[in-house]
């Protein structure tokens, strides 16, 4: 924020950056007041073509774009990458205001986590496995800040990338269950030339991790591939992609399952809509990417 004073004025649209949660939900009411529409994309910002791409979906379909910013420390594990989760303020206002965002919210920790913190929000089932597996209150603390998100920025749309695709289950579940009136839309992942999704945290692969790390949509690609030709035995699908996986030794796979959409549990016979998902470690980046099937 130092520096930037209350707004930002090169480009074309002035991104207003808001820090205060009171402040931010007046101005979102006073649009929602005048009849206005609100989308609102969460992200932990360092953007890139994927953000870009909600930014812009939320910028086709409503009258006001507010894209919050914030690292949410709720959802790192200690020993998880918190301190050294890439930032750069200035050049993500300066991308959002080319999408045409009217506001970033980036509010302090100590604003969103007032201390003693002690309200969450707790998923069940759907965030057992999969990334939940080896990341413990990770969704616990993805569920709590966006709850939290919906509170402060009342829009009537919300958008999420399917790259987090067990996020994406997480947050439409909460949605469901608590009452939340806000439309969830989910976005395709947006990759690189080469296939790699991209994500915040490519900037940790060396050159040769870079590289090998395209092994993981590759991976995919197969798994899509042999589901096409109508291959339905997960077991069969799941051993192809680790034997791409394993071709790349500086990819160590953490999971690869084929799972349920609707309650992301593991299926043996691949019908309806699978989500074939991987999770990897590549260096020190751990890298997901997936690819959702409908074999209806
Ligand atoms: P993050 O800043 O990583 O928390 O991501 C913010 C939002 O952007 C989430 O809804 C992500 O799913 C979405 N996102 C991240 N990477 C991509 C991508 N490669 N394609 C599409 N959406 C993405």
């Amino acid at each position: 924020m130092e520096g930037y004073g209350k707004y930002c004025d090169a480009g074309r649209t002035r991104v207003k950056v808001i820090a205060s949660p009171r402040e931010m939900r007046r101005l979102v009411q006073e649009h929602r007041a005048r009849g206005e529409t609100v989308g609102l994309v969460p992200t932990m910002g360092f953007f890139h073509a994927g953000h870009l791409s909600l930014m812009k979906a939320a910028r086709a379909e409503n009258d006001r774009v507010v894209v919050s910013l914030f690292v949410n420390p709720t959802q790192f594990a200690p020993g998880e990458d918190l301190e050294d989760y890439p930032r750069d303020l200035a050049r993500d206002v300066r991308m959002a205001e080319e999408v045409g965002v009217d506001y970033i919210f980036h509010p302090s920790v100590e604003d969103m986590y007032p201390q003693p913190y002690l309200s969450y929000v707790e998923v069940e089932g759907i965030t057992e496995g999969l990334c939940g597996a080896s990341r413990p209150g990770h969704f616990r603390g993805v569920a709590t800040v966006v709850a939290k998100l919906f509170h402060i920025v009342p829009a009537q749309r919300a958008y999420f990338g399917l790259k987090d695709a067990q996020q994406v289950r997480v947050i439409q579940k909460m949605v469901e269950d608590l009452n939340f009136d806000v439309d969830i839309v989910v976005c395709p992942t947006v990759r690189e030339e080469d296939g790699l999704a991209m994500s915040s945290r490519n900037v940790y692969l060396g050159e040769e991790e870079r590289k090998a790390a395209t092994a993981i949509y590759r991976s995919l690609r197969l798994a899509e591939e042999m589901a096409r030709e109508g291959e339905r035995d997960a077991a069969a699908v799941l051993a192809a992609v680790r034997g791409v996986l394993e071709e790349e030794p500086l990819v160590r796979p953490e999971y690869v399952e084929a799972v349920d959409w609707t309650d992301l549990r593991p299926v043996a016979e691949m019908r309806g809509k699978v989500l074939v998902a991987v999770a990897a470690r590549v260096g020190w980046a751990r890298l997901i990417d997936n690819v959702l099937l409908d074999l209806s």
